[in-house]
């Protein structure tokens, strides 16, 4: 099974399947991140606030896997912008990890009321400059946010990572963030359990179709739009099945009819207003 490589806007490549583990409990991390590891998956995507990147790094280190070939993500949370602030905290991150480096770090929210995502952003430049970051890029940022980090720095992200399922299936958003080369992460891909929509008719007539789940048909709807994504599950048959979508695809017509599932509205908090 082959897992597609993105090209992100630095030239540097993304596997664009991967796993999450947003409330992996951080006592079972290493045990599910190895199940992950196993069944295939080499693209993590942790965070500080998820408490778990040292089960994400001790589960690395026990695979043997060749460091070149993962892909590990961790994000800065939001009390930790600024510049010395991002500095102490990407070490911390790191050593939690155990690694030398990360392939990617997100400035997890925006944060707007705290007016320091550009100067967070400078100090991410600086990171990726020293070499101890691969590629740089954001998460929840609106189009106004990501409009002024282009205005205000020399480097367009390489991700924006957001709130993304059918039925919140940010089309406006996706859109801009091509036209300006920057790739879309969706989280929640599933819904996070917020929505039935394993139980929408058309993703269930979707997996009918091919004789899979209803989850293998939604992340086959990210994977045709071109989406990177990374289901998150504990059980790892479900881990192994959100993995196994590469043998089949949805017609023109299943893509068009998931589509219309989207309802504009969002399950998580507003970037633009909600403070945390
Ligand atoms: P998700 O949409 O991946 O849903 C996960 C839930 O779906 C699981 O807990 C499980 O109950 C269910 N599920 C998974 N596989 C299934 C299957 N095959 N059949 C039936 N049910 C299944 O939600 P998520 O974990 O919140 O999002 C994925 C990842 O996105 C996270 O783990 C994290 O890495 C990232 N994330 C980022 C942000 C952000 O602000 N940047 C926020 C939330 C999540």
């Amino acid at each position: 099974m082959t897992v597609p490589l993105i090209t992100l806007n630095d030239g540097h490549t993304i596997p664009q399947l991967g796993f999450g583990v947003y409330k992996v409990d951080p006592i079972q991390t290493e045990r599910i991140v190895t199940d992950a590891l196993e069944v295939g998956y080499r693209h993590i995507d942790t965070a500080a606030l998820y408490q778990n990147e040292e089960g994400v790094g001790a589960a690395i280190a026990s695979s043997g896997i060749p460091r070149e070939e993962l892909f590990v993500t961790t994000k800065l949370w939001n009390s930790d912008q600024g510049t010395q602030s991002v500095f102490d905290a990407f070490d911390a991150s790191v050593e939690k990890l155990g690694l030398d480096y990360v392939d990617l770090y997100l400035i997890h929210w925006p944060r707007p009321d705290l007016d320091r995502y550009v100067e967070t952003w400078h100090a991410f430049e600086q990171l990726r400059d020293s070499g101890r970051v691969r590629s740089i890029g954001v998460s929840n940022f609106q189009r106004g946010h990501l409009e002024r980090l282009v205005a205000e720095s020399d480097t367009v992200p390489a991700v924006n990572q957001i709130e993304l399922h059918p039925a919140f299936a940010q089309v406006e958003l996706r859109e801009f963030g091509e036209s300006i080369g920057v790739r879309t992460e969706s989280w929640g891909p599933l819904g996070q359990g917020r929505y039935d929509l394993f139980g929408e008719p058309a993703v269930a007539a979707a997996a009918q179709a091919h004789g899979v789940s209803p989850a293998q048909a939604v992340i086959r709807w990210h994977l045709q739009h071109g989406i990177i994504v990374f289901p998150k599950s504990n059980a790892r048959e479900r881990i192994a099945e959100n993995f196994d979508v590469f043998g089949f695809e949805l017609t023109a017509d299943e893509v068009a009819a998931i589509d219309a599932i989207d309802r504009g509205q969002r399950g998580g908090p507003n970037p633009d207003t909600d403070v945390f």
